[in-house]
């Protein structure tokens, strides 16, 4: 298989908070959760953590052993959990937190966990895409986001507005009816999404953090199938080059489709990180 990627930080200066790495038969992507300004009581941060995680979950991928992906990404937890419940508060206040997706291709299948509001989109080959996410944190959110919606982007009330926006979801974090995230409670990986499809069904399989997949499942400007010509064509870079270079008020490209959102959302400072995963029948969809 071939794995390509690409991610950039909310901002120059900013630690990339995202993680992925790839095995010759997995690969796994972290979207960091953390903001600035908030209450954090583990000195490590966000950017530690996902390193962390993400290291353990490729290691746990890597062995040969049939072990679940539930299993290993519990494991990594409890691992990562461990290297610092000594020196930082580890409660819902204060543990940083990442969603994850795990991809394993394992004999004639191809594996997936989805935790937490990073995309999954399976490419098949005779069939439209597969996505799957996680959309409990949104559907929460929903009640809370009004007021951070209503402010340009990057400024200071903006900032302030999510940061208000991040405290009134705290109390639904890693809780029964709420949503889950990786952070220092195992648990989570029982909340995951898993399932599996035959590898003959599917030619790619694109990860995406919501700073991505936003273009189309919050603002609509393509639809799955467009956001995947885009990550054939032009690669996981090209994608995310194309939202930050954008100035305001310069037409929408083609393949950015017709529906206009607010520009001030376009241009969110958000982290994103995308990766595409060509199986070895990539090459063949759609020839006869
Ligand atoms: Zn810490």
């Amino acid at each position: 298989m071939q794995v390509t990627m690409a991610t950039s930080p909310a901002k120059p200066d900013q630690a990339n908070e995202d993680f992925t790495a790839a095995t010759p038969s997995g690969v796994v992507l972290l979207d960091g959760a953390g903001l600035s300004g908030t209450t954090s009581r583990c000195s490590h941060g966000v950017a530690w953590y996902t390193r962390q995680l993400g290291g353990a979950l490729i290691a746990g991928l890597a062995d040969d052993s049939d072990q679940k992906l539930p299993a290993i990404l519990s494991e990594a937890i409890k691992q990562t959990a461990a290297l610092h419940e000594d020196t930082c508060h580890l409660d819902e206040l204060g543990t940083p937190s990442a969603t994850v997706i795990m991809l394993r291709t394992n004999r004639d299948h191809l594996e997936y966990l989805v935790l937490a509001d990073s995309v999954l989109i399976l490419d098949q080959a005779d069939d439209a895409p597969l996505v799957i996410s996680d959309d409990r944190e949104a559907k929460i959110g929903q009640h809370y986001r009004a007021a951070m919606d209503n402010l340009a982007n990057g400024t200071p009330e903006h900032d302030q507005a999510r940061r208000d926006y991040v405290q009134a979801l705290r109390p639904h974090r890693n809780k029964s009816g709420g949503f889950w995230v990786a952070a220092a409670d195992p648990r989570a990986a029982d909340e995951a999404i898993v399932g599996s499809r035959s590898i003959k069904d599917v030619t790619a399989a694109a990860l995406l953090s919501d700073g991505v997949s936003r273009l189309t499942d919050r603002f609509g400007l393509t639809d799955w199938t467009g956001l995947l010509t885009i990550l054939h064509d032009h690669g996981p870079a090209e994608l995310i080059r194309r939202r930050r270079l954008r100035p305001t008020g310069r037409a929408l490209a083609p393949w950015e489709g017709s529906r206009r959102r607010d520009r001030r959302l376009l241009h969110a400072t958000t982290r994103r990180i995308a990766l595409l995963l060509r199986l070895p029948n990539c090459a063949s969809k759609g020839q006869p």
